[in-house]
């Protein structure tokens, strides 16, 4: 198994449309790890064949044993429980499943209960495997749902997860394990901002990394200096076009695969010629 993640920092800068369109071009396995907001689907269209519910496991409080004593709040470090005249109130979109507060409780009134988060879910587009994590609407802890589509869609062969934005802990999720990162960057003023955080996360990681430039003008002379100053490879560029933009809009596969089609075989060599893929 060989997984590389697609990965951005900033939101916006073209990851989806790498990932679904080098995935699909190879025939590798596409992993949507955005579960806040998945939407490589909407490119490759697949037809789902699984569906798995996906929930965590929270603390449980019988009031009638509870005596107040606070010990569970003062633990828990996610302010998910507050105390109230009623005895603790818990807040489990902020409840992170350490379960802590079950082992402080001296009075066991703390037990443990599930509850829901999200879906994966499970397709194929043609002779490609499409896996989705997608967190039920207002739901904020979204490490476990990418933690269980990663885990599920585990086999042989190479997966493409198409990361979350950011650089917080729903990047790290997606990151853990990975044996490479493509790294999609965007020469604007926040885009650079937003990559050079996510480069200085995965060199911390030791991950090695790649960079496609995507709307490109070719003169990107800051971004291209601290690819080189921080020794990524640049895999290469996406032009700034009407036409991408135009397939990419429409969430036109096949309009983009023939748009990009020299790159992708280009950028899918060189992750491939790192060699390490067809060892393991
Ligand atoms: S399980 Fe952990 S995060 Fe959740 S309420 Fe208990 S102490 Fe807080
Ligand atoms: S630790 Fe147990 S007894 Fe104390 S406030 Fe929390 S639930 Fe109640």
């Amino acid at each position: 198994m060989y997984d590389i993640a697609v990965i951005s920092g900033k939101g916006g800068t073209g990851k989806t449309l790498v990932a679904t369109a080098l995935s699909a071009y190879y025939g590798w396995d596409y992993i949507d790890c955005d579960v806040e907001a998945p939407n490589g689907a909407l490119f490759l269209e697949p037809v789902w064949e699984e569906s798995y519910d996906v929930s965590v496991t929270i603390p449980d409080i019988d009031q009638k044993k509870c005596t107040k004593c606070g010990a569970c709040i003062r633990f828990c470090r996610s302010h998910a429980l507050a105390l109230t005249m009623s005895g603790p109130m818990f807040s489990p979109e902020l409840c992170h499943s350490c379960m802590g507060c079950e082992v402080v409780c001296e009075a066991k009134a703390i037990t443990r209960s599930t509850r829901k988060i999200g879906v994966v879910k499970q397709g194929r587009a043609g002779e490609q495997i499409v896996w989705e994590g997608r967190l039920d609407i207002q739901e904020q802890i979204a490490p476990p749902l990418i933690h269980k589509v990663k885990a599920l869609s585990r086999r042989d062969g190479i997966r493409m997860l198409d990361g979350p934005p950011g650089a917080s802990c729903n990047c790290i999720e997606t990151l853990k394990g990975i044996d490479y990162a493509l790294l999609v960057a965007e020469p604007t003023r926040f885009g650079i901002h937003d990559f050079k955080a996510t480069v200085e996360v995965l060199q911390r990681l030791g991950i090695p990394a790649g960079v496609v430039i995507n709307r490109s003008f070719g003169d990107e002379e800051e971004i291209r200096s601290y690819i080189g100053r921080k020794n990524l490879s640049l895999l290469g560029s996406i032009p700034f076009s009407e036409s991408i933009a135009r397939a990419y809009g429409q969430g036109d596969l096949q309009m983009l695969l023939n748009e990009l089609q020299p790159s992708l075989k280009e950028w899918g060599g060189q992750i491939l010629d790192r060699g390490e893929c067809c060892k393991r």
